[in-house]
């Protein structure tokens, strides 16, 4: 496995690759990596020749107040786990690397779909994951790219711009990786203190709980409301509890397949999670 921090260098790396036309994996993480990023990395493995893994902490995709500064990184300890899953290239560009020194000019906005659930408390977020997917897509020119499910709406933004902008790369979403307790695996769970770990798991058991209200013919509100219920009194601050069609779209049809999200705060930690809820016709 090689590392590179410089576009030349993995430009380099990867010549032998395409000129034999190899088939090359991509999977963009900010790092601090658990299971959950390496689920991504196996699944390349399966479908790829060469499995190229980023690490880079983008600074334009945090707003203010936020978290940028003291965001895990832990590149040595990355580099083991990803050797043990047999990830070809790690790049790790510096933020000078991927930014330069002179201002950009060029901002990519999807439309749409940002505009609520995270587009609404964290303004610009998607902007800056839509510029900077798009640059490492352009450094890596990947056959396939993964991204996972726990980022439902930064998902759903990607294969947006790739299909609008004719990206070259086919996105594959992976499902959630979970802790035994259902906690969605996050590098944000390293803030919680144990008292708050304890706690967190009421997310997916209010979302696995309203799965099932709604499977018994519950009323979509009435069932966001009691989420929302457990999750502040259980200690959350909750951001957003919304409903959605798998597309995005707001829901128009009872007992067609939606999607739960949930995004709520521990103390200043803000946690995500969703599940679809599937219903048979
Ligand atoms: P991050 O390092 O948080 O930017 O995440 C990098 C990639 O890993 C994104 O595509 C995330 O959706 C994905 N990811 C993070 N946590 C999980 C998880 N628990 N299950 C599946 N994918 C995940």
């Amino acid at each position: 496995m090689k590392t590179e921090t410089t576009i030349h260098g993995l430009t380099a790396s990867l010549q032998t690759a395409r000129t034999s036309r190899k088939t090359i994996g991509f999977v963009p993480t900010m790092g601090n990596l658990h299971q959950g990023h390496l689920n991504l990395v196996r699944e390349a493995k399966k479908l790829c020749d060469v499995v190229v893994v980023s690490i880079f902490v983008n600074p334009i995709q945090f707003g203010e107040g936020e978290d940028f500064e003291s965001y895990p990184r832990t590149l040595e300890q990355d580099s083991h786990l990803l050797a043990d899953v047999g990830c070809d290239i790690i790049f790790a560009p510096t933020v000078d690397q991927m930014y330069g020194k002179q201002p950009r000019l060029t901002n990519i906005t999807v439309g749409g779909i940002t505009n609520d659930l995270c587009g609404q408390s964290r303004p610009g977020h998607f902007d800056g994951v839509a510029v900077v997917v798009t640059k490492l897509f352009n450094i890596v020119q990947p056959n396939f790219a993964f991204f996972g499910q726990k980022d439902y709406q930064q998902l759903a933004v990607i294969r947006q711009f790739v299909k609008d902008l004719n990206i070259p790369v086919e996105v594959i979403g992976v499902p959630i990786t979970r802790a035994e307790d259902g906690l969605a695996l996050s590098s944000r769970n390293g803030y919680l203190t144990e008292d708050q770990r304890k706690i967190a798991p009421t997310i997916y058991q209010s979302l696995k709980q309203a799965e099932k209200e709604l499977h018994a013919g519950a009323a979509l509100s009435e069932v966001l409301l009691n989420i929302k219920t457990q999750l502040t009194d259980a200690g959350f601050v909750v951001d957003y509890v919304e409903a959605r069609q798998p597309n995005l779209q707001p829901i128009e049809i009872f007992n067609q397949d939606i999607v739960l999200f949930i995004a709520a705060k521990l103390g200043s930690t803000r946690l995500i999670d969703n599940l679809q809820v599937q219903f048979k016709a």
